[in-house]
């Protein structure tokens, strides 16, 4: 590296502390976020009263608990965040966790959200860690085999994400020669590695260390779904901006145990019960509406049958 690049590279890094102290302090008290959820925005979830669901071994070794374990994301602006001083989860994503729970006859105060990378969220389902998990997971067939999904609650689609500087990058097929971030287990990495080969693409366990990267001009551009890039560009529009239009479909799922179909259907149930009373467009407003997206129509809800046990 030049002297002037490492300057360079220096004099970003100290802008991305600075960006990121910025961004870790919205939505604490005194310093609400740039256009965070009003008081009183988030719906408040009714708890089914006599809810029962013995045919789910994860419902029945909850319920003897006495609460639910949920995975979650914690580094994902309006749809999974901690709060590092309260240890407290926000988001749409955490707002479905709660209604989910609320409709399961669980209290969605007492969830212990447990946050786990995109690379560890099947085994996570499989080895009973948590109950379900609700994190930007996409649905598909190769997931489908190792674990269940409820849903889809939500459709997002892969994007790039780069600095407000740069202007060589309007699409995935600009990304020959250059860098770009993603996140090992995830589906935009694979979709990246097999269909644009050309793209040199580096993979962490997290979106946000992929951020700090991009801004410290460690890499050129970011990729992932719309909904995340959008959320770190609306909590930084002056140093990050989403580009070019969505070149997948990401339909979230909430992931629970492959062999839980009694867990799943009720969760199907859920979502459509939340999204008629009207819970999933206040959630929505309230959470990832503040990136900039108005709401869509939530898709429909795709009752796989069981699939048949292995011979
Ligand atoms: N929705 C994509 C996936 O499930 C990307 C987001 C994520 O890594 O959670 O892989």
């Amino acid at each position: 590296m030049t002297r002037i690049r490492r300057a360079l590279a220096t004099l970003a890094l100290a802008l991305a502390l600075v960006v990121l102290a910025a961004a870790a302090g919205c939505g604490k008290e005194g310093s609400p976020p740039v256009k965070g959820p009003k008081p009183g925005a988030l719906p408040a979830y009714k708890v089914a009263t006599g809810f029962r669901l013995p045919s789910s071994p994860t419902w029945r070794k909850a319920k003897r608990r006495g609460y639910l374990v949920v995975g979650a994301k914690e580094d994902q602006p309006y749809l999974g965040e901690k709060d590092p001083a309260t240890g407290r989860y926000s988001g749409f994503d955490i707002e479905i966790a709660k209604m989910m729970a609320a409709s399961l006859g669980f209290d969605p105060k007492t969830i212990r959200f447990k946050t786990i990378a995109s690379a560890n969220r099947e085994t996570a389902l499989q080895n009973g860690q948590i109950d379900y998990y609700v994190g930007t997971y996409t649905i598909n067939p190769l997931r489908k085999r190792l674990v269940g999904f409820a849903g889809p609650y939500f459709i997002a689609g892969q994007s790039l994400l780069v600095r407000t500087d740069e202007h060589d990058i309007h699409g995935p097929k600009d990304l020959a020669g250059k860098t770009v971030c993603s996140v090992a287990g995830s589906t935009p990495l694979m979709r990246i590695q097999s269909d644009y080969p050309k793209a040199h693409a580096v993979a962490y366990d997290t979106y946000s260390v992929c951020v700090d990267n991009l801004i410290s001009l460690q890499v050129d551009a970011v990729t992932t779904d719309n909904t995340i890039l959008l959320g770190y560009a609306a909590k930084a529009p002056k140093e990050l901006k989403v580009v070019g239009k969505p070149f997948s479909k990401e339909p979230y799922g909430i992931g629970v145990p492959k062999k839980d179909n009694a867990l799943r259907f009720a969760l199907n149930d859920a979502i459509e019960a939340n999204e008629r009373n009207g819970n999933w467009l206040k959630a929505y407003n309230a959470t990832l509406g503040l990136s900039g997206v108005p709401a869509p129509k939530p898709p429909p809800v795709d009752r796989y049958p069981p699939p048949p046990p292995p011979r």
